[in-house]
């Protein structure tokens, strides 16, 4: 009889469940395509150092991932176009400079290594469909980082690269997750805008074009990425010509003016 009103109160509770555990675990200092030191990446997440670039679960609710795409990065991390999958390579057996053998999941004691952990976890995911979250750290260039969003982890592999297999993560950004929840909530959950991906290579000849200050004031910290022409105006995230940047107050002044 009352399968109906039960079925709609369960659907409201797992909504508003996962809203707060969005919200929980979305709740940062940063927003996406903020440029940061090292310093401030560590400090959020509450790290003494972060060496290694995958650390999972060193928090409460997600993993901590560390990439980068460039050329002479060592490991062949790449991004999707639209900047809304991270394909992450894993990593090699300690000391494996010369990239001989194949990427481990075991410790020689047998304990899972960090892509045993991945892989592990991605494999019980998949039985729930409860996928684990990762924030993921793109490194511009020594020192300078940009926080990439929230991600889920959704797949890997383990490929044939050259002589030997790696694994390949796959994470997808969780901004669509997020959109439907907010669906059937009315507050806003995050900036959309500032979630729109910029891909690194057009982040790091902006910021080498700007020479890491404000375009407005010079400042040369708490410093954003941001789309001159705005892309809920059909900017684009794509050219290096419609991003600067902006420090926290004419970022702040730039989105109060527009709307
Ligand atoms: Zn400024």
């Amino acid at each position: 009889m009352c399968n109906f009103l039960e079925s709609s109160q369960q659907l409201t509770y797992k909504i508003l469940s996962l809203v707060n555990f969005y919200c929980y675990a979305a709740h940062m200092s940063f927003k996406a395509n903020q440029i940061i030191s090292y310093r401030e990446m560590c400090n959020e997440e509450e790290q003494e150092q972060l060496q290694r670039g995958m650390n999972f679960e060193i928090r409460d609710g997600y993993s901590v991932v560390l990439m980068s795409v460039k050329l002479n990065a060592p490991y062949a991390d790449r991004i999707s176009e639209d900047g809304l999958t991270i394909y992450y390579e894993g990593h090699d057996v300690p000391g494996d400079k010369l990239k001989e053998y194949d990427q481990p999941a075991t410790n020689p004691s047998g304990t899972y290594t960090q892509n045993g952990l991945f892989c592990h976890a991605i494999d019980q995911a998949k039985k729930t469909g409860d996928f684990p979250l990762a924030r993921v750290y793109e490194k511009l260039q020594m020192g300078i980082w940009t926080y990439r969003g929230l991600f889920e982890m959704r797949d890997y592999t383990f490929v044939e690269r050259g002589s030997r297999k790696v694994y390949e993560y796959v994470f997808t950004i969780t901004e669509q997750k997020l959109r439907e929840a907010e669906k059937h909530h009315a507050e806003k959950l995050i900036d959309l805008e500032q979630t729109r991906q910029i891909p690194g290579k057009v982040k790091l000849a902006v910021f080498k074009r700007d020479k890491g200050v404000c375009t407005q004031c010079g400042a040369n910290d708490n410093l954003h990425f941001d789309h001159i022409l705005p892309y809920s105006k059909g900017g684009t995230s794509l050219k290096e010509e419609n991003i600067q940047l902006l420090c926290a107050r004419h970022n702040l002044q730039k989105s109060a003016s527009i709307i």
